[in-house]
């Protein structure tokens, strides 16, 4: 009996690496599709290799584990979703992530952007408003094994001054405009990718790199649609 649940578990476990190979390659052909909006032709090795790690069914809700390879987001609760495979790899592309970096995310959610940001960059620190999801994501990445995230609940627009500056930051909710405060705590040469637009309307995925003068570059770079950044009390 024992035995036999261990085969079943491990035949599954098999199936979810596969799927994710499979998830790998989608995403990849997407990359190819979106080249003339992103300048992005390909996935970089490290984030096609952290894309093909991390255990998305581990960070949805049970019920959604044999969607956790589709190319989609899904709901996780509460309103709130588990970006799109393609935004979370093309987020992660787009700040030119390095071994060395230290990396703020804004919107935890389920934690999965943390974990694919983790497995490239040396300290990902993240803040989510609703605190059950923060806490939860913060339990799920302990048990996936990810000691260099640090999750803190609070609101995203004032960013996390302590732990400022940072190499790149990620911004995984539309803000109507972009929050001085995260351009403030963004390292000169840094990068930072947010969705700007009305909750609900057109928004673009907007790059921002910080100059060495204090300075800024914008470029936006495609058409999404996400969750809206909640002004905090
Ligand atoms: N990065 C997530 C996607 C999360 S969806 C993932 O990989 O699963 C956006 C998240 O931003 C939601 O969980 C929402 O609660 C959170 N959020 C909204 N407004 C916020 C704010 N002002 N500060 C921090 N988090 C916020």
């Amino acid at each position: 009996m024992v035995l036999a649940l261990l085969v079943a578990d491990d035949a599954g476990a098999q199936d979810f690496a596969a799927q994710r190979a499979r998830l790998v390659a989608e995403v990849e052909a997407t990359y190819a599709e979106t080249r003339a909006l992103t300048g992005l032709a390909a996935m970089s090795p490290r984030v096609r290799a952290a894309l093909g790690k991390v255990e998305r069914h581990r960070l949805v809700p049970t019920g959604q584990r044999s969607l956790a390879y589709r190319n989609h987001p899904l709901p996780i609760g509460l309103g709130q979703t588990i970006s799109q495979p393609y935004i979370v790899a093309l987020s992660a592309d787009l700040i030119a992530p390095q071994t060395q970096h230290v990396v703020l995310e804004v919107g935890t959610g389920s934690g999965y952007q943390a974990a694919i940001l983790a497995e490239i960059v040396s300290r990902v620190f993240s803040i989510e408003i609703i605190e059950t999801l923060g806490k939860k994501a913060e339990q799920d990445l302990k048990q996936l094994g990810y000691a260099n995230i640090e999750i803190r609940i609070g609101d995203g627009y004032q960013g996390w001054p302590e732990k400022a500056p940072f190499d790149g930051i990620v911004v995984t909710a539309a803000a109507p405009r972009v929050p001085e405060a995260l351009i403030e705590q963004l390292r000169p040469g840094g990068r930072m990718v947010i969705p700007v637009g009305e909750p609900g309307g057109a928004q673009d995925l907007v790059l921002i790199t910080k100059r060495a003068d204090g300075g800024f570059e914008r470029r936006s770079v495609l058409p999404v649609r996400f969750v809206p950044l909640v002004p905090g009390k």
